[in-house]
């Protein structure tokens, strides 16, 4: 799931995102108390065959009302007790094999005490009727007082385990169901939930009854119930149902964001030889969604945000690409075949990301798939916190499992392990490993011995360093020509720190050597801290690419003169290695010819990843060159996803006139949404006169979505004129678009910053319903540094409309808000949970400044997620 990455299109790197939020942020709660096994995976008393699962709901008290029938089979002798996961319900009534029984619960469990101890094979079924206000798992999002025309939607997010939360369950991943879903709603409503739709019949009242059947066992976590006004579209691949499903007013969004669904089933059923297993494939898109998409088995919930307007859809490439393929990448890896326990969610999450990618090289092309790959290694090895740890471990205790290793490298490990052993050889691994552990839980031992028996390639090794062990390497390389015995030495060395987990790393690489007769392609072997290769070179290299095309993930510093970089710059085959290029030239200040030979690839790159590079980099060298090749780009007219990175480049160039003018043009009037949005925050940073003016009009004219409206808002915070203060308590106030409030909260937290009454009106934001608002609220308090907003915060932890996600973000703002201004600590880093955690991280006890170091850099790493994922909602923010 989740806040899984962000989008790739466009200067939006990929994340590891589609997680949901709440997995993301569990990472600050207090650890809860966990069955004994965990976080390895439960030992099982019962398996869990089938359950019948009826709900209706209370929509004034939002409150689920439900009776639930288990079909369980006892799996060891001398069981005397049947424990189901729940928290927060009522349980009302419970019968074992329909004879009325005792119960008893306790905190997160229901116990059910069977009259003899039961022996293996011995069948149960049990029904429990229960009510309850889930405080997570379900969610409520209704018309309010200043959301009166908003569409009624109940739904669900069962990853990683809060199904127990609306349904006493077995809640944890290695057990698998086949389930009925039988939902009563309003007759006006749609309801969406696992598998089949058998029937719909009225039950009076002004109700209905919808009957969903779900025949292929998955997961708990994997169950959903959406209803709601919804309006839906239908498809269909191979004849198997494909249905898209908008809240009400916004069907019209449906075909233009997902219309390639069908296209990728196919894509993927052929790469993988196992079909799409399931009855049917929905995607509900769901307003107030705690993530960017959850695969539920056959019904994938996404975020609302991902119906980008029509009009602005066009603008970016690959739309929703990312998302759509991620999630339905997960009916096989996570769905189909289940990872046993969360430390090897990599075998759900790296495999979706790489499917991303995967789509993106089958519809559009190599160079688009290889610039998301090469993002998605840059963008990981930013993330220094993941450095030490392996992709598969079990020490959630400092940060969540749903992680950049799971995902962004996770990804890399796949797309990797198939350059290595080769496309064909890949798939008939992949085909093994779903065809065997089809319907089962896998650990990561499943997919090496699949690809081995299939492939009888032995890959002990590469997941030995991949997987199990931490890190990549980091390459110091140069190379000398002997012109006597034409032959060249390329010294590597690995300089990565080895220490923990991270060793020395053993790869097969390629390098190719190109001379005036031509390039040569030689394959050499890195296992040691320092090697030297000597390979054959006819004359003096013009250009040395060591792993030609960036297929390790790897960091590397190529000692290469300038017209090295040149030369590659403009002559590289692949991607990678001119986007490399881009990146070294980037270092060289102030030198005209690097200004020049950047401006060229941005106006003849055939890459738009490159170009787009290029403008980031003219940008960041300024000079009156590099401004100009920036001007002059804006008239070729390139495409929005280019067009709109040129203008963010230019508002990196101060005190000049021409730009200013130019930004102001691109504001009010250009073809592109996301180049006038750009234009719009540019402007705000560079702070120009008639800013304002230029951002007030913007803030008063429609467009659609209010894209260009939001992005004014948010660019007044970087101008910092206190006259905006008006205007953004005006669009901050409930009533107004969501998006349009986020970005005017974030603005004006950052205006006026001793005003108490500018906090305390944010204050009173942090109480609403709205997820996003919530967020936005506490970010900008604990950023505005008033301590008057404490006591409004810790108020909030009380509430219990809270969802538990925001608890940890919440502790976090305080803390940052009690840390005295002189930088020493406070009497406490925010109230207990947080800093305890912290203080077990590394397993050394931390002094309570070191604590409060450590947390104030998790929550500045957590704020970034945050954004990045705020960023790949679509529409993203300019
Ligand atoms: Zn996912």
């Amino acid at each position: 799931m989740i806040s899984e990455p962000l989008r790739n299109t466009n200067h939006h790197r990929s994340r590891p995102a589609f997680l949901a939020l709440a997995a993301l942020l569990a990472i600050f709660i207090a650890a809860p108390q966990l069955p004994a096994d965990e976080p390895y995976a439960r030992s099982r008393d019962y398996d869990l065959q089938h359950s019948k699962i009826a709900l209706r709901f209370d929509l004034d008290q939002k409150k689920v009302i439900g009776e639930v029938t288990h079909s369980l089979s006892i799996l060891r002798d001398g069981t005397a007790k049947i424990v189901f996961d729940s928290t927060g319900l009522t349980i009302q009534k419970v019968t074992v094999n329909k004879a009325a029984a005792k119960f008893e619960t306790a905190a997160e469990k229901l116990i059910i005490p069977l009259a003899a101890g039961a022996k293996a094979g011995e069948k149960f079924e049990i029904t429990i009727r229960y009510e309850g206000k889930p405080t997570k798992g379900m969610y409520f999002i209704l018309p309010d007082k200043d959301y009166p025309d908003r569409p009624s939607q109940i739904w669900t997010q069962g990853e990683s385990e809060d199904t127990h939360y609306y349904l006493p369950t077995y809640d944890y991943p290695n057990d698998r169901l086949t389930t009925e879903t039988i939902l009563t709603v309003p007759a006006s409503w749609i309801t969406v939930s696992n598998g089949k739709l058998i029937g719909v019949s009225d039950a009076g009242k002004g109700l209905k009854t919808w009957y969903w059947k779900e025949s292929v066992p998955s997961s708990t976590y994997l169950i959903t119930v959406v209803a709601g006004e919804f309006e839906e579209v239908k498809d269909t691949w191979r004849g198997i149902p494909v249905t898209y499903y908008a809240p009400k007013g916004r069907a019209d969004r449906l075909a233009i964001n997902f219309g390639r669904t069908p296209a990728m089933i196919e894509l993927f059923s052929k790469k993988f030889g196992v079909d799409y297993a399931w009855e049917k494939y929905a995607q509900v898109m769901v307003d107030d969604f705690v993530a960017g998409g959850m695969e539920n088995s056959s019904a994938t919930t996404n975020t609302s945000n991902s119906l980008v307007h029509p009009k602005l859809a066009p603008e970016y490439l690959t739309g929703e690409d990312d998302l759509i393929s991620h999630e339905l990448g997960h009916q096989w890896f996570g769905d189909l075949v289940t990872c046993k326990d969360w430390g090897d969610v990599w075998l759900n999450e790296g495999f979706a990301t790489f499917l991303e990618v995967v789509w993106s090289e089958a519809h559009f092309g190599k160079d688009q798939a290889d610039y998301e790959r090469w993002n998605n290694a840059r963008e990981w090895f930013e993330s220094g916190n993941l450095w030490n740890k392996p992709i598969v471990r079990h020490d959630f205790d400092d940060s969540s499992e749903f992680d950049g290793n799971a995902y962004g490298k996770g990804g890399w490990v796949l797309y990797m392990l198939r350059h290595q052993i080769g496309e064909d050889a890949f798939y008939r691994g992949i085909k093994q490993y779903l065809e065997v552990n089809r319907g089962k839980n896998v650990v990561t031992a499943d997919l090496a011995k699949a690809i081995e028996e299939a492939t009888h390639a032995n890959v002990d090794q590469f997941f030995s360093q991949w997987v199990y062990g931490a890190g990549a390497p980091k390459f110091d390389l140069s190379y000398t020509y002997d012109a006597e015995k034409h032959q060249m030495m390329l010294a590597v060395k690995q300089t990565q720190k080895v220490e923990g987990r991270v060793g020395f790393f053993r790869v097969p690489v390629e390098v190719e050597i190109t001379t005036a007769s031509g390039p040569k392609l030689y394959n050499v072997a890195v296992s040691k801290d320092s090697q030297t290769f000597p390979l054959p070179a006819e004359s003096a290299p013009l250009m040395v690419l060591f792993d030609k095309g960036g297929h390790v993930l790897k960091s590397a510093e190529f000692h290469k003169e300038k017209k090295e970089w040149l030369y590659q710059l403009k002559n590289a085959a692949d991607l990678a290695d001119r986007a490399d290029a881009v990146v070294a030239l980037g270092k060289m200040k102030n030198d005209e010819e690097v200004v020049a030979a950047l401006g060229e690839t941005l106006r003849n790159d055939k890459a738009w990843g490159v170009r787009a590079n290029a403008a980031d980099t003219l940008g960041k060298l300024g000079g009156a060159s590099a401004s100009k090749l920036l001007l002059a780009a804006l008239d070729s007219n390139d495409k929005p996803w280019v067009r709109s990175r040129v203008v963010t480049a230019l508002g990196n160039l101060k005190d000049d006139a021409a730009i200013a003018a130019k930004l102001n043009s691109v504001a009010k009037q250009d073809d592109s949404y996301r180049a006038r949005a750009a234009a719009l925050q540019a402007l705000g940073r560079l702070k120009g006169p008639n800013v304002f003016a230029t951002l007030d009009a913007a803030v008063a004219a429609d467009s659609p979505d209010g894209f260009l409206r939001n992005a004014a808002l948010r660019s007044f915070g970087p101008l910092g004129d206190d006259k905006a203060v008006p205007l953004l308590l005006q669009w901050s106030a409930a009533g107004k678009p969501i998006d349009s409030r986020t970005a005017a909260i974030n603005s004006l937290g950052r205006l006026q910053k001793d005003n108490k009454e500018i906090t305390k009106q944010i204050a009173a934001y942090v109480t609403e319903p709205h997820f996003r608002v919530r967020m936005a609220a506490i970010y900008a308090l604990g950023g505005r540094g008033d301590a008057t907003a404490i006591p409004a915060l810790e108020a909030l932890l009380k509430s219990d409309d809270l969802s538990i996600e925001m608890s940890p973000m919440i502790k976090g703002q305080i803390a940052r808000l009690k840390k005295p201004a002189d930088g020493k600590p406070g009497a406490n880093a925010g109230s207990g949970d947080v800093g305890e955690e912290f203080a077990e991280a590394g397993g050394e006890k931390l002094t309570t400044e070191q604590r409060l170091e450590k947390l104030d850099h998790l929550l500045q790493e957590m704020n970034e997620r945050l954004k990045s994922m705020e960023k790949r909602l679509p529409p993203p923010k300019p």
